[in-house]
């Protein structure tokens, strides 16, 4: 039996489910493997953080269900889009879930990994590029660093409703870059937790809005100004919130910004 394609009958491949990182959002920003896969599919449910323009790699039978969720807009319900991947891959139907960015980080992956075991339903992740990697890539610095940051920890802001918020006095503590996901609406709250677990008022955060796509933009400020500079700046979702010392010199630059190659 192929491990890939459990049940599958003479021609036909059986049904299944692809997880699949659409990246940040730049459309080049994919895998070959991704493309691959969004060629053969059946049915496409497509993440409102998803680039559309990714649509032109999907076959001519391909049907597209756009199952936005952003926090605080409409959206549809998590449960609802599990449901409908399950139905439509034990109709036999290719499904692909095309997510941002990576779809192991902050992406819901388990949810829908558990309904496909429990349906028999073979289920696969493809990687993305998350968007830490994309606001790296947009600061010109590298997130870890020999002589700052040992590792980097991608928290999210947002905890599910009524869980445990994360850690963050053991994050002051690690040394780690921390790239903060979803962190907009709860900024304060972080900065206070850091402040109040030690880390300095003039610590750098980088904000990164929309990295990778057009109107990308590069926020340097301080863990004391994070709260005030999102307002003043107006900052607006998606963006990710990157704190640490690695960042110094990256902001240090940021009056004289890296030049970026850039391919035509
Ligand atoms: N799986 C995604 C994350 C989904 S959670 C990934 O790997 O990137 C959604 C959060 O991701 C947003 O609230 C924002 O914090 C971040 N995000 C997604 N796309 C982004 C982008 N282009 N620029 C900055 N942040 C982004």
């Amino acid at each position: 039996m192929n491990k890939f394609n459990p049940g599958a009958t003479a021609g036909r491949l059986a049904g299944r489910v692809w997880l699949v990182g659409a990246g940040p959002g730049d459309p080049e920003l994919i895998t070959l493997k991704a493309v691959r896969v969004l060629g053969l599919a059946d049915v496409i449910l497509l993440d409102d953080l998803a680039n559309s323009a990714l649509l032109t790699h999907a076959g001519p039978r391909a049907r597209v269900i756009r199952v936005g969720k952003r926090g605080g807009c409409r959206s549809t319900p998590q449960a609802f889009i599990t449901r409908l991947m399950v139905r439509e891959a034990s109709r036999g139907r290719q499904v692909v879930r095309l997510k941002g960015g990576d779809p192991s980080v902050f992406g819901r992956a388990a949810e829908e990994i558990d309904a496909c075991r429990r349906a028999g339903i073979a289920c696969e992740i493809v990687p993305g590029i998350t968007s830490a990697s994309a606001a790296a890539a947009a600061l010109g610095t590298p997130l870890t660093d020999r002589d700052h940051a040992r590792g980097v920890a991608f928290v999210t802001g947002h905890a599910k409703p009524g869980g445990p918020d994360p850690d963050w006095a053991a994050l002051a503590a690690s040394g780690l870059t921390l790239v903060v996901y979803m962190g907009l609406s709860r900024a304060q709250l972080i900065a206070d937790a850091l402040l109040a677990a030690g880390r300095p008022p003039g610590l750098p955060v980088a904000i990164v809005e929309r990295a990778s796509l057009p109107g990308e933009r590069v926020i340097p400020t301080t863990l004391a100004g994070l709260a005030d500079t999102l307002v003043s700046q107006a900052v607006l979702s998606p963006a990710v919130l990157v704190v640490g010392e690695a960042l110094d010199v990256a902001l240090a630059a940021v009056a004289e910004p890296l030049q970026r190659v850039g391919i035509a």
